[in-house]
């Protein structure tokens, strides 16, 4: 039985491969590590990096912080304070600082989604799309490893005001009852299967006597980064009977596997837990983002892709990069995103192209770039909402400009020399509001 060790900047050099990082390495976590998360497993660091392969191991690139993740001026400063070892309160708000700079709380999340009842606000829920709200259980918000490109990085980091919790879960089963319109209940974080078997079902049971709600989802990358949650754990055998109990309910029970590479389902602990999953009869559906230096190949998704189907895993979603943190040294642009979901999905059996992208979660809701096309003449983006704050919007298409360059929806400008995208104004009303 594997025994979970996690390691952050505090304990870093007690890693089994510190010494394979080197000295420069070693700085950079540390400095980057003050404005974004850091956090490593042994499993992580044992079976999925390849230590021969540093920096440029995807797994490695993934999990360790890399330099250019901040801007030169910013990595300056904060590298100065580091070696200088002078004042951690100095240091802490000079990373505060840069932390507040970039854009710590996109599409909106907090204004416009989190839910009342009563007049009170629900703080730990957003519902945003008329069929699915989302939930996020206190105990939930860590993972087992952080992501270098996670756009949650703000609830990693202190950043407390900004932080989704929520103890209460007869709040949550008292909305959903006043609004049966909702068909899924997805559990999220952080990492919901961070959590012991028991708080799991404290969360979750109650949400089974909601006769409206269908599916139950529950967000995770414990399935790849930390399989042993389903196979050896302590409560293991525990959790997969909870799932049956689940899906004996009646209800849909999806796991969200966030993978972002092929590596990442490769190993046989990770084979073992996918097995037993499926054999309680919850689904698996995979989605992440499209990542600069992880999986900006076409061959990287297609190679994953095709993995997932032959091991019963749906491809769901491809998203792009969102505009928070350090997107910059992580983001693909649209064009370059299109080309290589296509070139993947082109590979694919039509089993495999149950999946969707490359996809932006902002604002206004889910777009889809489906094509760059050449209407009346100008190059223009054919965008598509999958998901719209205004249901109405969804399968609508709509026209961008074509810009080498962009890599979000602000980036863009409308095509045909119209003054809006046709959902605008309506947007500015609900932002009103
Ligand atoms: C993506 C998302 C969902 C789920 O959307 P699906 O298209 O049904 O997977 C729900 N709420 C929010 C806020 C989301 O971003
Ligand atoms: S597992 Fe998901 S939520 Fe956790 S750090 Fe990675 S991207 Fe972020």
């Amino acid at each position: 039985m594997l025994k979970y060790r996690s390691y952050t900047v505090k304990n870093v050099h007690e890693l089994p491969q510190y010494r394979a990082l080197g000295k420069e390495q070693i700085h950079t976590i540390k400095t980057v590590a003050t404005v974004y998360p850091f956090r490593i497993n042994n499993y992580v660091a044992d079976h999925l990096i390849d230590w021969s392969n540093i920096p440029d191991d995807p797994m490695f690139r993934l999990s360790f912080p890399q330099a250019e993740m901040l801007d030169t001026r910013d990595f300056s400063v904060m590298s100065d304070l580091i070696r200088s070892d002078e004042d951690p309160e100095r240091t802490r708000s000079a990373a505060k600082e840069i932390q507040l700079r970039q854009n710590p709380n996109p599409a909106g999340q907090m204004e416009l989604n989190t839910p009342r009842i009563d007049g009170n606000m629900l703080h730990g829920m957003q519902h945003k799309y008329r069929e699915s709200v989302l939930f996020f259980p206190a105990e939930a918000q860590v993972c087992h490893a952080y992501c270098t490109y996670c756009f949650r990085w703000p609830q990693f980091s202190g950043l407390d005001n900004m932080k989704f919790t929520n103890h209460d879960v007869s709040l949550l089963t008292g909305y959903l009852r006043e609004h049966p319109e909702v068909k899924d209940i997805i559990f999220t974080g952080g990492d919901p299967m961070v959590m012991t078997a028991n708080l799991l079902k404290k969360y979750i049971r109650p949400v089974l006597e909601v006769e409206s709600i269908r599916t139950i989802r529950i967000g995770t990358k414990s399935l790849s980064w930390w399989p042993m949650r389903f196979t050896t754990d302590e409560d293991a055998d525990e959790i997969l009977r909870f799932f049956e109990e689940i899906v004996n309910s009646g209800k849909h029970l999806a796991i969200m596997a966030h993978i972002s590479h092929e590596k990442e389902i490769s190993t046989p602990q990770a084979e073992e837990a996918i097995r037993r999953i499926r054999s309680t009869g919850a689904v698996i559906r995979s989605q992440s983002p499209i990542v600069r230096h992880v999986n900006d190949q076409a061959e990287t998704w297609e190679a994953m892709w095709q993995k997932q189907l032959y091991m019963g895993i749906i491809p769901y979603y491809m998203f792009l990069e969102r505009d928070t943190g350090p997107k910059k040294y992580f983001e693909v642009p649209l064009h370059e995103a299109l080309d290589i979901f296509n070139n993947a999905y082109r590979k694919m059996s039509g089993l495999g192209r149950t999946v969707r992208g490359p996809s932006m979660s902002c604002s206004p809701g889910k777009i889809i770039v489906e094509d760059i096309a050449e209407i009346h003449g100008e190059k223009v983006y054919v965008l598509k909402f999958t998901q719209g704050r205004n249901p109405e919007w969804t399968n609508q298409l709509f026209f961008a400009e074509y810009n080498e360059n962009a890599s979000w929806i602000d980036d863009l400008t409308p095509a045909f020399g119209h003054a809006q995208f046709f959902f605008e104004e309506e947007m500015e009303e609900m932002m009103s509001v």
